[in-house]
């Protein structure tokens, strides 16, 4: 099915559900039959981004990167999934004036929900000043001031993170609406 392709950039804290997200959307768009790649902030530094640390202009050099690999994919028809950090409003801006279609989704939620989650154990070391350049405790967070979908993972279920994506999506025309199940029958 033919369809033109788009970076879909997920933002926000370490913990915030963006990996989580971006495997579920990037599985939602292959059952559709888009063709989607996802670049995900973990394997990326392993891989194209490999030495890269943390200072601000590591990260931005790993932003601008992922940026540039993702523009690549989405002039080719193809839906870049990305999920890194990138936590420099400025960084992520420049990348986008670099896209044609460009939608920034906003992965929110507080940094003490995420301590209380805590999924790798890294928010109680970061709490106890034990890792420096730690977004949000110990390094800055930049909130995007007008991203295209907010979702705030401290109060919705995946699935309702994942519609509300996809809703967006489908509403602006990047993808086809589902039909509703059963619509056919009527
Ligand atoms: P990140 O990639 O941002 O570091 P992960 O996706 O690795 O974060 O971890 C997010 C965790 O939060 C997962 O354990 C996931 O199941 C959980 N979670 C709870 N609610 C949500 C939601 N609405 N969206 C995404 N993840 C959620």
């Amino acid at each position: 099915m033919p369809h033109k392709g788009f970076t879909l950039w997920l933002t926000g804290l370490s913990g915030a559900g963006k990996s989580t997200l971006a495997h579920r959307l990037a599985r939602e768009f292959r059952e559709r039959g888009y063709r989607t790649e996802l670049l995900d902030g973990d394997e990326v530094r392993t891989h194209l981004s490999a030495g890269l640390g943390f200072s601000r202009q590591d990260r931005d050099t790993n932003v601008r990167r992922i940026g540039f690999v993702a523009k690549l994919l989405a002039r080719n028809g193809v839906i870049a999934i990305t999920a890194a950090i990138s936590p420099y409003r400025d960084t992520r801006n420049e990348v986008r004036r670099e896209h044609r279609d460009f939608v920034e989704v906003f992965v929110d939620a507080p940094v003490a929900a995420l301590a209380e989650r805590d999924v790798k154990g890294l928010y109680r070391r970061a709490l106890a000043g034990q890792i420096p350049n730690f977004t949000g405790v110990s390094d800055p967070y930049e909130a995007p001031a007008n991203p295209e979908v907010t979702v705030h993972t401290d109060r919705e279920t995946v699935d309702e993170s994942l519609d509300a994506i996809l809703t967006y999506l489908e509403d602006k025309g990047f993808i086809d609406a589902e039909a509703p199940v059963g619509a056919g029958g009527l």
